[in-house]
């Protein structure tokens, strides 16, 4: 795979130049063009967000635990059910949104701990984790193209990981494999048997996985 600093260093690129592409064609379109703006920004924000620190990295490198600081304990439980260097982690769509929804969830989990122990103290506290699971529904029902834009992003910034990755695994193969001269059969189908591994990237139950080092 390639290393922190160049997935780190294509997320940035990438998100540099999605956000004016976005932009474009929001504006091009009479009934987006007053989202056109914001719309950009949102997906930049969260494409940013997606690949740097909801990294599909998460599944085992400790660096990338290390930009939540005392959050990381959030995604100890994500480490240890998530298999490593799989579609859950590394796949395309669903994966990124599952990492969003997990840390949802923990907060929501988080907060519903913190009152029980105050409770326990005598300390009254008003109902924290219904009111950020409303504050969010409302959030989402109000602003749907903004909640899909969100969405978008954290899916293109993880796609951006996940596509480097492969390109540096099965990809990288499967480029070699068309430029391989012909008669060199045994050399094109050990090739081809090492380019299969891009599965992981849309099968959830592919027990192929990316090569990382
Ligand atoms: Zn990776």
């Amino acid at each position: 795979m390639p290393n922190r600093s160049v997935h780190d260093f294509l997320t940035v690129a990438s998100s540099v130049v999605l956000a004016p592409i976005t932009y474009s064609i929001c504006h091009s379109l009479p009934e987006a063009r007053d989202w056109a703006p914001i719309v950009a920004a949102v997906l930049f924000v969260a494409h940013n967000l997606s690949g740097i620190l909801f990294s599909p990295d998460l599944d085992m490198d400790t660096h990338i635990h290390k930009r939540w600081g005392m959050l990381y304990v959030v995604w100890i439980p994500y480490q240890m059910v998530i298999p490593h260097r799989h579609f859950w982690s590394h796949g395309l769509v669903i994966p990124p949104l599952l990492r969003l929804a997990y840390f949802f969830w923990m907060v929501v989990l988080g907060m519903y701990v913190v009152e029980q122990i105050a409770g326990y103290f005598g300390i009254r506290m008003p109902p924290l984790q219904q009111s950020i699971t409303h504050v969010f529904l409302e959030l989402v029902s109000e602003n749907p193209v903004y909640a899909a834009t969100t969405a978008a992003g954290f899916v293109t910034g993880a796609a951006v990981h996940s596509i480097a990755d492969w390109l540096v695994s099965g990809g990288k193969q499967v480029v070699r494999m068309l430029f391989v001269p012909p008669g060199r059969g045994a050399q094109k189908k050990a090739m081809t048997q090492h380019a299969v591994s891009s599965r992981w990237l849309f099968d959830p139950f592919s027990s192929d996985s990316p090569r990382h080092v």
